[in-house]
């Protein structure tokens, strides 16, 4: 009988760091920018992506330093369980608080970095940086291919 994969038996404050972190699947969604409608219709996702984002690897190019180059970059940490609603419906993090299995094109299950771009989960190719839009248009760039359904 093969042995149940690490997220399905610890909770995020059983991880190590390096077992939390894996849990990314590296799309990239959560660089993109969002709106809040302001009356309490949800956050809609865009395609304008943070300026420090590989768009080629979905990753960040100053992962270490970000808090410090974009200080609204939100680092997630096990204990922060309040923090998640914002992010994409196929985030891992989310999905795992939900008591959810991850996706079968998750790296982890998969066991390929690769696939969630082949699966046409990641950002790749799909966005615009920041740098080149104005942000009083950014409503003019609301993507429906990311969806966040509030919990
Ligand atoms: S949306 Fe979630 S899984 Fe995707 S890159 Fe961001 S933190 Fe990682
Ligand atoms: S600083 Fe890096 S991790 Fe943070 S939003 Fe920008 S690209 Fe993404």
């Amino acid at each position: 009988m093969s042995e149940k994969p690490f997220w399905e038996t610890l909770a995020p404050g059983e991880m190590t760091r390096e077992q939390w972190e894996s849990l990314c699947d590296g799309c990239a969604r959560c660089c993109l920018h969002k709106l809040e409608d302001a009356y309490g219709g949800g956050i809609y996702y865009t395609q304008v992506a943070c300026h420090l984002l590989d768009e080629t690897s979905c990753r960040c190019s100053h992962y270490e330093t970000r808090q410090t180059l974009v200080p609204d970059c939100v680092v997630l940490a096990p204990d922060d369980r309040d923090n998640l609603a914002w992010l994409p419906d196929t985030c891992a993090y989310r999905l795992i608080d939900a008591g959810k299995p991850l996706p079968e094109w998750h790296p982890l299950v998969t066991g390929d970095p690769q696939s969630v771009h082949l699966a046409g989960i990641s950002v790749r190719g799909r966005t615009i940086s920041e740098n080149d839009v104005d942000d009083d248009d950014l409503e003019e760039h609301i993507i429906r291919w990311v969806s966040n359904t509030q919990p």
